[in-house]
């Protein structure tokens, strides 16, 4: 277990990370609805609720264990992943460094179950009424790993990287409603829209939702959807700057920079423009596989990609400039 233990603290590293993964967890349910509760900066309680497929008995036994996941048949899948989770680490790191009770149904089973888990064993599993989906509750993140614990930040300073995760998962999963509650109160809430405007509008308010401008670009391995800020609205640092490639957030330095290159003319370089881009792009043409939280992705044929981008807000500047 104490190797369990400090393998979980590659993938869990605060509650934020926690949160990321369970609702990564639910978009790969094919849910239609998340809710997100957090108290104390998650760091005493973490809710996530979902209406995806639910899991059965033997599933949920199963997912708490090292290495399971559901999403690889095989090791060629690893190179075309296009689920959000694939090592099947999350649910037994979480165990192994926080206490937790998961409530599931399928829409197969009339009754769900409830399993509680406790020192990263399984302390019972027993039937119970529920709706079809998934409830994991974790609770006290760290309490039997004090030199972790220490590591946290103050419950507010938390509670943002929070609302940050769930912003770009949000922002990233436009068509699914997406509801955080912090310590009671509505903090973010997205209404599930196939119009990625109204999601933007929701979590990053009217000012930027109006001063971008859409770029769009199809090819068949690669299309892209980019909302760019014009020149009248920057931020003095790269935070609302948000690249999801398929679906998935991801953060490219490179690619921030091609993008800022096109700005240079009419933006000094401490001055970063806003964009929203959407990257669709061919599995096999990245490597997502690189970092344990699966925040960087590499594409394979970066300078290809990279230039066509530039290229597209190159030729359509006169729509982005105000
Ligand atoms: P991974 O996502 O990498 O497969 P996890 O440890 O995050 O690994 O989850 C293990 C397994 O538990 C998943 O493969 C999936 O089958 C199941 N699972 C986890 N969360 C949910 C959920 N919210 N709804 C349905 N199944 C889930
Ligand atoms: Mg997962």
């Amino acid at each position: 277990n104490t190797i369990r233990k400090i393998a979980a603290g590659e993938v869990i590293e605060r509650p934020s990370s926690i949160v990321k993964e369970l609702v990564e967890n639910s978009i790969d349910a094919n849910s239609s609805q998340i809710i997100i509760e957090i108290k104390d900066g998650g760091t005493t309680y973490i809710r996530v609720t979902d209406d995806g497929i639910g899991m059965e008995k033997e599933d949920i036994i199963l997912a708490f264990e090292r290495h399971s996941t559901s999403k690889l048949k095989n090791i060629e899948d690893l190179y075309k992943i296009v689920s959000m989770g694939f090592r099947g680490e999350a649910l037994s790191s979480i165990v192994s460094v926080s206490n937790v009770e998961i409530i599931s149904r399928t829409k197969e089973n009339s009754v769900g179950n409830k399993a509680v888990f406790e020192d990263g064993k399984l302390k019972f599993i027993e039937p119970i009424g529920a709706n079809v989906g998934t409830t994991i509750i974790v609770k006290d993140v760290f309490s039997n790993i004090p030199v972790r614990k220490k590591f946290l930040k103050t419950n507010s300073t938390e509670e943002r990287y929070v609302a940050d995760i769930v912003t770009k998962i949000a922002l990233g999963n436009p068509s699914i409603s997406i509801k955080l509650i912090r310590d009671g109160k509505l903090a973010l809430n997205t209404n599930g829209s196939s119009e990625e405007t109204n999601v933007i509008y929701q979590l990053l308010g009217k000012d930027i939702a109006k001063g971008i401008n859409l770029i769009e670009f199809e090819d068949d391995d690669l299309s892209f959807k980019g909302y760019f800020s014009n020149n009248n609205i920057y931020r003095s640092n790269r935070n609302s700057q948000y690249l999801f490639v398929n679906n998935r957030y991801v953060y490219d330095y490179k690619l921030a920079k091609v993008i800022e290159e096109q700005y240079s003319s009419m933006l000094p370089i401490n001055k970063h423009p806003i964009f929203i881009l959407y990257i669709n792009i061919n599995p096999a043409l990245i490597d997502v596989n690189i970092h344990p939280t699966k925040q960087e992705i590499k594409f394979i044929e970066e300078n290809k990609i990279y230039s066509i981008i530039a290229n597209q807000i190159k030729k359509n500047i006169n729509k982005i400039v105000n």
